[in-house]
């Protein structure tokens, strides 16, 4: 015998969308969870508009470890030539760097690797070398960030048979983003001198996507989402298929 409550929530849930995590979609998304992370901020200047998106305290939490490591990730190599990112880590890293925390940096290190080629949607596109972060922590952080966007733009979470690649390249500014797709890229500028990013969508099936995310001026992710039935796509078509 199912309660009142019980119905009644139940009736909640399968009637907002909103309500359910936009990450696991299994559960109550009763807390909310920020899209692009707080801790890319200084201390005491993250804007209050940032965006969020309800998530359950499960995913929220599950989360937080991984958001450290890549905290380490963005604020490393030319990065902290930059004010913004030196002014995050003096206010937000140096200070919790506590014996527990003393191998994180070179743990990030370790997770790196030089990768030869790079691979768009089943094809071989260009030989360059690339930081391959082999790094679930980094892949899940903006596995969410991409969820997030697409959650915004078409009110429904990303299918799980979508495939999500990450790729990470430093000082490589021009070499990741790929310049034949740049023309039909959105930029987005979140935040200035903190995260850019450039966004394209095929017109015909928008869990295909491309996303450059640009932080601190320096540190250059490419997130590619990758549904089953586009694997085969040809970059010509995708292309084409944005500009018609
Ligand atoms: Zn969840």
């Amino acid at each position: 015998m199912v309660s009142l409550a019980g119905v009644l929530w139940l009736n909640m849930i399968s009637n907002s969308h909103t309500q359910v995590c936009y990450l696991c979609g299994q559960r109550l998304g009763d807390t909310r969870d920020h899209v692009f992370p707080r801790l890319l901020f200084p201390k005491g200047k993250a804007p209050t508009n940032l965006i969020t998106l309800p998530a359950c305290a499960q995913c929220n939490n599950k989360l937080s470890k991984d958001e450290e490591v890549f905290q380490q990730l963005i604020l490393s190599g030319r990065a902290l030539d930059t004010d913004v990112a030196r002014e995050v880590w003096e206010t937000k890293v140096r200070p919790n760097l506590k014996d527990k925390n003393r191998g994180l940096r070179q743990r990030v290190l370790r997770q790196t690797e030089i990768r030869k080629s790079v691979t768009f949607w089943g094809q071989q596109l260009h030989n360059w070398p690339v930081l391959n972060v082999d790094s679930a922590s980094i892949t899940r952080v903006l596995s969410k960030t991409v969820r997030g966007l697409y959650y915004l733009e078409c009110r429904e979470r990303l299918p799980d048979d979508v495939k999500i690649e990450v790729w990470f390249s430093q000082d490589q500014y021009e070499r990741l983003i790929v310049p034949q797709l740049m023309p039909y890229a959105r930029k987005t500028e979140v935040a200035k001198d903190i995260l850019t990013y450039w966004r394209v969508i095929a017109a015909d099936n928008p869990a295909a996507s491309m996303t450059w995310f640009v932080f601190y001026h320096w540190n250059v992710f490419c997130v590619a989402t990758v549904p089953p039935e586009v694997r085969s796509v040809s970059n010509a078509e995708l292309t084409s298929s944005q500009s018609s």
